[in-house]
């Protein structure tokens, strides 16, 4: 390919809103332009690297017998209403109209759709398993698309989706997967780190994520340095760690527990310096307000009026409210929180619903006597064993005394009050002790750029996907999904693999594997350049070939900057030999003429195998 003819435009400044290094390098370089927000078009240089990236993936799902599949992209919106998702998916996903004013869904994945395929083949469990992917465009209306192809609005995954007549099976298929994977971003240059979603729990995982590192990353990972637990925040777990501190009692107290006036006492900082102790001796009560819970409550404190709405399948309360109790130096997570719950929400209750609920003003709420919500105590404060009876974390504690102005001291946990149940909701933060192994966490901002799911059977119980068994019974097959985001996958090689003048591709996913720069496209430079691109052609190297008008200087810079991985630059300096440079170590040599074909194919398989590995 000549430069001239290419299409690149390469880009010296680039506007604000890109603010990442793939972002900036993306557009600079020439291989996407933004269409509207979250919307981006690629160009031919752009699309190169995006069908390698594809490429290797279809490779690697084909290699573990999973069958492509090409679905449309807009959908029936009755799928969707059969799944009971057209209620559930919010705002993120767009719902067109037909020109009869039938409901479509412009798909933000296809669980749906698959399942719907399936259903229609389906009628024997010879035909078990079924694995199939598509790399397919999707659309979701992201609330804040941003940092280019990382985070669109419209983007491409590879989606794929597997059928099973038995668990054992769907693990078989899941674990292919994960290997799968692992090959893929090897192949693709990416430093992935898994993350299980039951990371700390022995045995099998119904979940993985792929993780990428990135300072701006949306997810917080909480990773041990000593074993190989890694955990998305809203799912870490930690040690249980107590009585840290000097001033914590170690044993119960007979003491009884005892009023404390307190009137200006509003904060934990208050508490401290009041009762000259730390913050590891108060117990945090924090009234939340949880939505759409399918807790069964009829028997939880002050619930017994509460109404369940919704169908006979989906039965939740659309608002309840809970007292959290926490060790007063940790924050509660509420992602958590709301999974304990099964809440499609959780907040912390407003002034006059805490007041309401638990007769006291924030900060002066307390667990004594509290009958009116069902109180769940964090670990930190005490955990229920499997024989009913509760391990105490806490002792001799402080906590609020339910009215205002008020704290009580001497507080025994199991003595003075009952939780309605204990729960892990602790926020894990650096520094906290591994589960698994006592190793001190550390944290980082990452990416999801994969996922892998044992979906059981949501979509083929909703949809009615049934076979026939051995023996002739109807059956229902259960379900695994397994999606990468290919775009951005290619923003996140860029982001590992770049530096101040430009992007260093690996080789496997490199747009162009060579550039050929003549110092001047004339005389026996341009010969020879047109020589060595007629043997390159031959053997099939990728190359450009920069005919361009420019200064060397020029030629270079974009040359670096696009991260053409070898530089050949033919200069009447340097003939009978050409300069062979290599963008990821910088190291140059001359070589004659006559060997530099050979030698440019040698350090291309060298770099693949390399990745493929
Ligand atoms: P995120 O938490 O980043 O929004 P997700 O949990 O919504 O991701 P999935 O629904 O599991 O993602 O989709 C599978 C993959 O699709 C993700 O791992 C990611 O690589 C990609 N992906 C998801 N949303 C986007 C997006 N808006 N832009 C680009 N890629 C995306
Ligand atoms: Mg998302």
């Amino acid at each position: 390919m000549k430069m001239s003819k290419s299409m690149i435009s390469t880009l010296r400044e680039v506007p604000a809103d890109a603010v990442i290094a793939s972002h900036q390098n993306m557009l600079r370089s020439g291989m996407i332009r933004k269409l509207g927000n979250g919307m981006y078009a690629y160009l031919p240089f752009g699309l190169q690297a995006f069908r390698k990236v594809e490429n290797i993936i279809r490779e690697e799902m084909n290699a573990i017998g999973s069958l492509e599949i090409k679905p449309s992209v807009v959908v029936p919106g009755e799928l969707w209403k059969e799944s009971g998702r057209w209620e559930t998916m919010g705002n993120s996903m767009l719902r067109p109209k037909n020109r009869l004013g039938q409901d479509l869904v412009v798909s933000p994945t296809a669980e749906e759709a698959v399942t719907a395929l399936v259903r229609e083949d389906l009628s024997s469990y010879k035909q078990l398993p079924i694995n199939v992917y598509q790399i397919n465009t999707k659309f979701r209306d992201e609330i804040r698309p941003r940092y280019g192809v990382m985070r669109g609005r419209e983007f491409t995954m590879k989606d794929a989706y597997s059928f099973h007549a038995t668990k054992e099976g769907l693990d078989e298929t899941y674990l292919d997967f994960e290997k799968a994977y692992f090959r893929i971003f090897k192949r693709l240059g990416l430093t992935v780190i898994p993350v299980r979603a039951d990371s700390g729990a022995m045995g099998g995982s119904g979940s993985e994520e792929f993780m990428v590192e990135s300072p701006v990353g949306d997810d917080t990972l909480i990773i041990c340095p000593d074993c190989d637990y890694a955990a998305n925040t809203e799912k870490a777990s930690c040690a249980t760690d107590y009585f840290l501190d000097e001033s914590c009692a170690k044993t119960a107290t007979t003491l009884q527990p005892q009023e404390v006036a307190t009137p200006n006492v509003f904060s934990i900082d208050d508490m401290v310096s009041f009762f000259n102790m730390s913050n590891k001796n108060f117990i945090k009560a924090l009234v939340y307000v949880a939505y759409n819970s399918s807790l069964d409550l009829t028997k939880a404190p002050g619930c017994e009026k509460l109404e369940r709405e919704g169908s006979s399948t989906e039965k939740t309360y659309p608002v309840s409210y809970f007292t959290v109790l926490i060790r007063a130096d940790i924050e509660v997570n509420e992602a958590k929180l709301a999974a304990i719950l099964k809440a499609s929400d959780v907040e912390l209750a407003n002034d006059e619903d805490i007041q309401r609920i638990s007769g006291a003003p924030h900060g002066f709420v307390g667990p004594i006597g509290l009958n009116t919500c069902p109180i769940i105590a964090d670990y930190s404060v005490m955990q229920q064993q499997e024989n009913g009876t509760y391990s105490i974390n806490m002792h001799d504690a402080i906590a609020g005394a339910g009215k205002e102005g008020y704290h009580v001291k001497h507080v025994e946990p199991g003595r003075d009050f009952t939780p309605w149940a204990t729960a892990d909701l602790r926020t894990v933060i650096a520094g906290d002790k591994c589960p698994q192994c006592g190793g001190t966490f550390y944290s980082k901002k990452g990416n999801e750029l994969g996922h892998i799911f044992k979906l059981g059977y949501k979509y083929t119980e909703s949809m009615n996907v049934t076979f026939l068994d051995e023996t002739g019974k109807n059956k229902t097959p259960i379900m695994g999904c397994y999606g990468i985001g290919v775009d951005r996958a290619l923003a996140s090689i860029i982001e590992e693999h770049h530096d101040e003048n430009g992007i260093i591709w690996p080789m496997s996913v490199a747009p162009y594997q060579v550039s050929l720069i003549p110092i001047k496209y004339t005389g026996e430079m341009q010969e020879i350049c047109d020589k060595l691109a007629a043997e390159m052609q031959k053997v099939g190297i990728e190359f450009l070939l920069d005919d361009r008008n420019e200064r060397p200087g020029v030629k270079f810079k974009d040359c670096d900057l696009l991260g053409i991985p070898i530089r050949i630059v033919i200069g009447a300096k340097n003939l009978p030999n050409v300069e062979l440079k290599q963008r990821a170590n910088n190291e140059t040599e001359l070589i004659p003429v006559t060997d530099v074909t050979q030698k440019t194919l040698q350090i291309i398989q060298d770099a693949i195998s390399n990745l493929n590995s």
